[in-house]
């Protein structure tokens, strides 16, 4: 975040303010005097291709006190602000991401009381993979994992790294048998084909855990629920997809 609000600063501000009037007292100024120690309020608007981002903050301004609003166009650092969302190995949304998504349809589902899942994805012996091939083949195997999920949900699911080798989907619109069908899908490609690594041809399989919620449960215990199917699959054998249940 600190690298996003460093170019920012780079970038001319245009500022015009008006009265009450709708006359422009102010224009293209610095000397605007910030009183408020309130945090400024971002947002971001989309307008003809271009991206702006909008700082509001309280000013005083000929002993009135009024809201300044500096738009300033970000378009050219879209695809920078898109990259800061994505884990740099396997492209895949950064954990803080999917959780930021996790809440919104968290939101959204308890308002149309819609069902969704959510998958926690751990690649079998992962460890053995690294010590056998090494971290770099290591990392390519990550990345054919990754783009392999991402193939086969296509639109069906939002995919993110949760941290090594695990993984995190959500699957909107979907309860826990759909989530299931679609996942099996998934493990059944995984472990069904061979990944050439230098040269030796090699099996990855994955084990996961669904928990499914309509916006009722909180984020922390949809995840725990999920991890607790995962480590089932784990204790049972690996390679294989679990419901949670209570
Ligand atoms: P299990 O089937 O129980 O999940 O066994 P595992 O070996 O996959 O699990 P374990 O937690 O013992 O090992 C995970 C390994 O993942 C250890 C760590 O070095 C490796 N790892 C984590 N992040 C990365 C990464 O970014 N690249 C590579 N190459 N390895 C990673
Ligand atoms: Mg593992
Ligand atoms: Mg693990």
């Amino acid at each position: 975040m600190n690298f996003y609000k460093s170019i920012l600063e780079n970038i001319q501000s245009y500022i015009i303010i008006k009265d009450k009037l709708n006359n422009v007292v102010w224009y293209n100024d610095k000397k605007a005097l910030e009183i408020d120690s309130l945090p400024s309020i971002n947002s971001f608007y989309e307008l003809d291709n271009k991206f702006y981002e909008c700082v509001s903050r309280i000013i005083e301004l000929k002993n009135e006190e009024c809201i300044l609003k500096e738009y300033r166009d970000v378009s050219k650092y879209a695809n920078q602000i898109e990259k800061l969302n994505k884990d740099h190995l396997t492209g895949l949304y950064t954990r803080n991401k999917i959780i930021e998504k996790l809440e919104r349809l968290t939101n959204l589902s308890k308002e149309h009381n819609e069902t969704f899942s959510l998958v926690m994805g751990d690649i079998d012996y992962f460890k053995s993979i690294n010590d056998e091939f090494g971290h770099l083949n290591g990392d390519e195997v990550l990345k054919y994992v990754s783009s392999t999920i991402k193939d086969v949900l296509g639109l069906r699911g939002i995919v993110g790294r949760f941290g090594g080798e695990e993984f995190i989907i959500i699957l909107p619109g979907k309860d826990s048998t759909d989530a299931y069908n679609l996942i099996e899908i998934v493990r059944d490609i995984l472990s069904n084909s061979k990944v050439k690594i230098d040269g030796k041809e090699t099996n990855v399989t994955m084990t996961f855990g669904i928990s499914s919620s309509t916006g009722d449960k909180n984020i922390k215990s949809l995840i725990e629920e999920a991890d607790k199917a995962l480590y089932n699959g784990k204790r049972t054998g690996r390679n294989k997809t679990l419901i949670y249940e209570e």
